[in-house]
Parts: C-alpha cells; structure tokens; sequence
C-alpha cells in the first residue's frame, strides 16, 4: 500500500502529518511543483505587522519534513498526468509514480485579469512563500502601493502595508470591502477602520490599464482617475487549480468535485483543500482542509470518515478593525439582523424562524465569536 499526495501546502503537510499520527510505516510520497517549504499561508499577509522576515515565516524545508514525516518528497517536481487505471502519474523530472491510493492537495491559483498597458504585467499577485519573498523586496523602497480587489487577501495586505507607513489605495467594483463575505454594515465599519489609518478606495469602479509613469506606475480607472503608484498588487480572487484533474478527467465544477469522503469521481483518488469543492463547496480556507485531513487520514487507513464541517469561523486579519465572520452554509436562505455594539457591529444571519445560521462581528463585538459559536 502506498499513498501519493500532491501538493505540499497547508493541505499536502497537514494530510501527511495526519497520516502518520495513525501509520507510521505506509510508504508515503509527496509531489510538489514548488520548493516544498512547510509555512503558515496565512501569515503571507500580516508578516509586516508581526515584524517577520519572508524567511522566518517557514517552519521547515523540504528536507526536514522528509525526515519528519517518513516520507520521500519530491520538490520542483510536477505532476502532469494520471492514469486512473493504472495507478501511476507522469512527472516532468521524477518519472513515472505508482500508487495506490492518491490525493491530490494542488491548491487554488491567483485570478489574473488582463489589463491594457505597457506595465500590465508588472502587477504582482502573492499566493505562496516565493510571490511574497519578491514581493516584499518590491516593496522595500515603495511608498505608494496600488492593491485590485478590495476582498479578504486585499484588505489584509493593505492594513498591513499601511501600518509600515505606505500610502495605499484599494481599487475593485465593490460597493464595500469583502462584500462577498460580509454583510454592508460589517463592510462599511471595516471601510471606516481602515481610512482611519490613511488608506484611500476607489470603489465602483475598475482598472482599466497600467502603464509606466515618470515615477513607478499609472492605473487608469473606469471613472476616469488615475492612481500613481511604485508597486501594485492583484488581490482579486484565487480560483481552485482543476488544471491537473482536468486532464486526468476527473468530475470538476468550481473544483474538483468530492463526497463527503473527498473521494474524486475515479477510485483511489481524493481531493483536499483549496482545490476541492466537497459537495458543492468550496472552502478555501484553513479549518475546512485540517478538518478534512483528519478525516481524510482516517479513510486512507483503512477507516472510512465522512467531513463533518462544524462551523467555521474566519478571522480576518486586520487589526484596524478586527472582524471574524463565519458565513452561512451556501445556499442557506435568511437574512441579516444588525445590532450595533459600542465599539464595532453584530451582525447575525437568521433563518424564518430564528436560528442563527452565521455572523459577523466587527470591531469590539468580536469579542462575542464564543458566545455566537456556542448558539450555533
Ligand atoms: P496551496 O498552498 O496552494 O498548495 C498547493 C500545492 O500544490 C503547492 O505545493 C503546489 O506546488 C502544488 N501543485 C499544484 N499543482 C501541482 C502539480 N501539477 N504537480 C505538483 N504539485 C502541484 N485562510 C484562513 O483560514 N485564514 C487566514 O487568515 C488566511 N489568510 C490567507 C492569506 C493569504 C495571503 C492567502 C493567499 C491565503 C490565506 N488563507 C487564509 C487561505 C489559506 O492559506 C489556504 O486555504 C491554504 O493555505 C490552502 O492550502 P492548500 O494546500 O490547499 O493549497
């Protein structure tokens, strides 16, 4: 018996980790495109504000977690195709690897929109530990940073880009900040804590190219502004990476699509983390994919475990204005009941009848989250 994991993110490590806390003798492989660095993704968007160094955000390289885990890991190595009946994969550099049952963790990539413009591609996007490490040499001598998409990753990178002392506009055709995740008013409070420390929005409107300046760079927007900046930065959304399940002909909707086993549409292959849509949802953040590891160990084992997703709140990293939402089940019908507390807003989602289904506190109201969480 032998596992494969593709991927060495949160999902890959935590998968791994999981595995040998039940087994610590089962041949285990993992695959990774990139350097194999074990790090805390989120702390990519707060590291200025913790006073941390790209470098001392990673726990472990490749090697060390190789011995740590027991298992052969393979780095810039990509994975290019399955054959579901075979039980093997093709590799760019490590050949042909068999398993028996495979997993495959490959993550969610950056949504790049194409802008006109001479310095289109100069706009950065950070999703991974080597995206950051150039990143944060761009921004050493910056003093303006232009930030796309005014969501959860753009709102984290701007208040901790502002604490450091840059000036920072936030862009995207929001009519508040996160707007796919929070109710209006939890938004707006979160809009206000965050021009309290000077950042500047243009909301409602888009980029509509980038080119070079006299000093760094020009955005020219939609409503016919223009924004001056040294570094810019896309932030406008991640979308799960199906590409290699595509090609293997696996079942994918928004990701790969799973059951509550996270098995795939082929035997022996599962899918964890931000590639995964485990019926019908997409969840990528942290708690979904270490609750699924957890289950997902199990099944590997030999014990077969449904996730059961509790609820899941998420803190949303800007200490301006502290939030923490725990969204609703998709699909859920209700609605918003706002309360506003001294310092910040209460936001609840009900049903009909009344139950709380999900909420979002803003500002001193999150110091509730235990409470909120315990009525769920
Ligand atoms: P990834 O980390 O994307 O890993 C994918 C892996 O697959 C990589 O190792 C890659 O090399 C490999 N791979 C892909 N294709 C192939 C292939 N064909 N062959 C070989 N290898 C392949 N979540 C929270 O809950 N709270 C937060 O505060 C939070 N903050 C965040 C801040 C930032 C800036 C970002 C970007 C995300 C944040 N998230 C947060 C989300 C969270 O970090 C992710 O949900 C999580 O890290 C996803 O892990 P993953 O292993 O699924 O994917």
């Amino acid at each position: 018996m032998s596992i494969v994991i593709i991927g060495t993110g949160m999902a890959g490590y935590s998968l791994a980790r999981e595995i040998r806390k039940i087994d610590s003798e089962v041949p285990l492989v993992l695959i990774t495109a990139d350097n194999g660095y074990a790090y805390p993704k989120p702390a990519l968007s707060n590291a200025l504000i913790q006073g941390k160094q790209p470098e001392q955000i990673i726990s472990a390289d490749a090697a060390t977690m190789a011995e740590r885990l027991n298992a052969v890991i393979h780095t810039h190595t990509r994975v290019t195709t399955v054959d579901g009946d075979a039980h093997s994969l093709e590799t760019d550099t490590a050949g042909t690897v068999h398993y028996d049952k495979l997993v495959l963790a490959t993550g969610a990539r950056p949504i790049r929109l194409p802008f006109k413009g001479d310095a289109a591609d100069d706009l950065l996007s950070v999703n991974d530990i080597e995206e950051y490490t150039q990143f944060r040499t761009k921004i050493e001598k910056a003093e303006r940073v232009a930030i796309i998409g005014p969501g959860l990753i753009g709102c984290e990178f701007a208040n901790d880009l502002a604490v450091s002392g840059r000036a920072i506009t936030l862009i995207g055709p929001d009519p508040y900040p996160i707007s796919t995740l929070l109710p209006e008013a939890a938004g707006k409070a979160l809009q206000q804590g965050l021009s309290d420390i000077g950042i500047k929005w243009q909301l409602g409107t888009v980029a509509e190219s980038i080119n070079h300046a006299e000093n760094g760079y020009e955005l020219t927007l939609a409503n016919g502004d223009k924004v001056q900046a040294d570094v810019m930065l896309s932030a406008i959304g991640l979308k799960p990476d199906v590409k290699l399940a595509e090609v293997t002909g696996l079942k994918t909707e928004r990701g790969i699509v799973t059951d509550r086993f996270l098995a795939t549409s082929q035997p022996d292959i599962y899918a964890l983390g931000d590639c995964a849509e485990v019926e019908g949802q997409n969840l990528p953040f942290v708690m979904p994919l270490m609750i699924g590891a957890r289950a997902l160990a199990k099944t590997l084992t030999g014990t077969p475990s449904e996730v059961v997703y509790p609820a899941m709140p998420v803190t949303i990293k800007t200490p301006a204005h502290p939030i923490v939402v725990a969204p609703a089940p998709r699909g859920t019908e209700g609605g918003w009941e706002i309360e506003a507390a001294t310092q910040g807003t209460k936001c609840l989602f009900k049903s009909a009848d009344g139950t709380l289904l999900g909420f979002a506190l803003t500002g001193e109201a999150v110091e509730e989250k235990a409470a909120l969480l315990k009525a769920m």
